[in-house]
């Protein structure tokens, strides 16, 4: 292809609207163009990556025995009504209406479309397992669409969903899926990890995650030497001593703390550790109030309390709030006297207080010695806490350390969540009626050009895998004027394209500079450079990613290029 004739805009400068690496490279290399926010254009370049990442992905799915169909985009909103994920989903959702007001949606993830198939055509046993994928654009109403084609409001994804007739089924398929992500990425030639991570929206009982390491990801990810690897989000902080000390005899102790309401003040102006003090956070959940007490020096995870109120709307309660129920002003909340509705819930680890120091729901006052079952009791104790870096592995022991992660792929074992909803089922052996074992796997294929970038690139530009490259190879005539360059160049492009090659010939009427740089950001693994040392007969073969230069006898140049074409595939 001649670079005179087609649509790769490259930028010289950073534009201002993108933050991190993948997201100025991809502009500033003509990859994708903004329409609006969250909502980018592919351009040519940048679709040639795109299809090399479907390609990759149809093979690994294609593999594994998954059917490709293609869904609509346009959904019914009562089908979301239907599984109940409307509740769940909520504003993320995008919503429609069409002339005859009818609502509709557009499509996020197509768990409710593929149920109501499986519904009217897997009737028996006999007809299962079976998976189906898709590879197509979907949709979510981001809050705040950022970093380019990493969190946008509409994105190509891959999702596939597989039926079951028992859950032994449903753990083979999930494995070999497992199995063909990992390849996926592995082709990709990426650093990842493989990770446990909660179900969210999605819903189901075990869920796993593959992120690509990178330095700006938004995802943590908590790991260990020893290969265990947990999202932030889903990580349970470890108890690790069990507390055996007795509570004092002592009575709870009313204590005067003026003008201290965050807990490093509390634990200053007291002369304790952070550790001593526990947080009370006030919230309400749909039409009640819940206390969650977690240590002082922990935060809530705010994911594990949402998963535990499902589908119900969670926020903090205003100051006058906390003022109406607690009679105290904010920062001196506590669980002693609150109102009888208010249910009192525990991160586990406060089972390990014997007494602490707690809000006294009265300004500047704190009461000390405060004791659980005797001046408070509490509801129930869950799994609250946020994990952090030094935490506990749970299976070796040794401290987890956190590394970011953009996430590409999440799968999911939905069991009979969407099958039981919506009412899907089949005739099993034993001639009962049964609902469909369901799994769902989605990949980020948009997402996944930003990921290669995010780490392979430098500070000249992107250094694309040997597989995604958009062209094998560039041919750059030093100068477009001298007509025996552009003979030469001429000449090995088709060659090379005759050889299979994907040739990217630059013919423009630019300064060498430009058009040495202009290589160098778009990425291309290989360049055959035909400049001043065409007079002694020879080209250069620059290496993109190592800034190695090759000089070579016109003759030798095919065979030479072919061959650093192979080796690196
Ligand atoms: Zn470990």
């Amino acid at each position: 292809m001649r670079w005179s004739e087609s649509c790769i805009p490259t930028l010289k400068e950073n534009p201002r609207e993108a933050e991190i690496p993948s997201h100025i490279l991809m502009l500033r290399a003509g990859l994708i163009k903004k329409l609006t926010s969250g909502v980018y254009s592919f351009l040519p370049l940048g679709l040639r990556v795109l299809r090399k990442v479907e390609k990759i992905i149809r093979e690994e799915m294609n593999k594994t025995g998954a059917q490709e169909v293609l869904m609509p985009i346009l959904h019914p909103i009562d089908i979301y009504k239907e599984s109940g994920r409307i509740a769940t989903f909520g504003p993320e959702l995008f919503k429609l209406s069409d002339s005859n007001e009818r609502l509709f949606a557009l499509g996020p993830t197509h768990e409710e479309v593929i149920t109501m198939i499986a519904r009217d055509d897997m009737r028996s046993y006999r007809d299962l397992p079976q998976c189906l994928y898709q590879v197509l654009t979907k949709f979510r109403d981001e809050i705040r669409p950022r970093y380019g084609v990493i969190r946008a409001r509409e994105f190509i994804m891959k999702d596939a969903y597989s039926f079951h007739a028992n859950e032994e089924s449903l753990d083979v398929t999930y494995r070999k899926m497992g199995d063909a992500y990992r390849r996926i990425i592995e082709r990709c030639e990426l650093d990842y990890r493989v990770v446990e991570a909660e179900s969210g929206y999605i819903g189901g009982n075990e869920s796993h995650e593959f992120m690509v390491l990178a330095d700006n990801g938004e995802d943590k990810i908590l790991s260990c030497e020893c290969g265990y690897s947990v999202n932030l989000e889903k990580a349970v902080v470890e108890i690790i001593e069990k507390n055996t000390k007795k509570p004092d005899a002592g009575e709870i102790i009313e204590v005067n703390t003026p003008d201290v309401t965050t807990v490093e003040e509390v634990a200053k102006f007291l002369g304790v550790d952070r550790k001593e003090i526990v947080k009370t956070l006030l919230y309400r959940v749909g039409k009640r109030d819940i206390a969650v007490l977690v240590p002082g020096d922990r935060e809530v995870n705010e994911t594990k309390l949402v998963n535990l109120y499902e589908g119900e709307e969670i926020r903090f309660l205003e100051a006058d709030e906390i003022k109406e129920l607690t009679g105290g002003p904010q920062g001196f909340s506590g669980p002693v006297g609150l109102p009888g509705g208010v249910k009192i819930i525990a991160d586990n680890l406060i089972g390990n207080f014997s007494e602490m120091i707690i809000g006294a729901n009265k300004a500047d006052t704190h009461f000390k010695s405060a004791v659980a079952g005797r001046d408070f009791e509490i509801d129930s104790f869950e799994n609250l806490a946020l994990a952090r870096e030094g935490d506990k592995c749970p299976q070796c022991g040794k401290s987890l350390f956190v590394t970011n992660g953009i996430e590409v792929g999440h799968i999911f074992k939905l069991g009979t969540k969407y099958s039981k909803s919506m009412n899907a089922g089949f005739l099993d052996t034993d001639g009962k009626s049964k609902h469909f074992i369901m799994g769902c796997y989605g990949f980020g294929v948009s997402r996944m050009v930003a990921a290669v970038i995010e780490q392979n690139y430098d500070k000249s530009g992107i250094i694309w895998p040997r597989e995604l490259s958009p062209f094998d190879i560039i041919i750059l005539p030093v100068n477009s004027q001298d007509s025996e360059m552009i003979k030469i160049a001429e000449r090995f492009t088709k060659e090379l394209e005759e050889k299979g090659m994907e040739v990217l010939l630059d013919d423009r009427d630019l300064s060498p500079g430009v058009k040495f740089k202009d290589s160098e950001l778009i990425g291309i693994p290989l360049r055959l450079t035909i400049g001043k040392k065409l007079k002694e007969g020879k080209v250069e073969l620059f290496h993109r990613s190592t800034f190695e230069v090759d000089e070579i006898p016109l003759e030798e140049a095919t065979g030479k290029i072919m061959e650093s074409f192979t080796i690196k595939r």
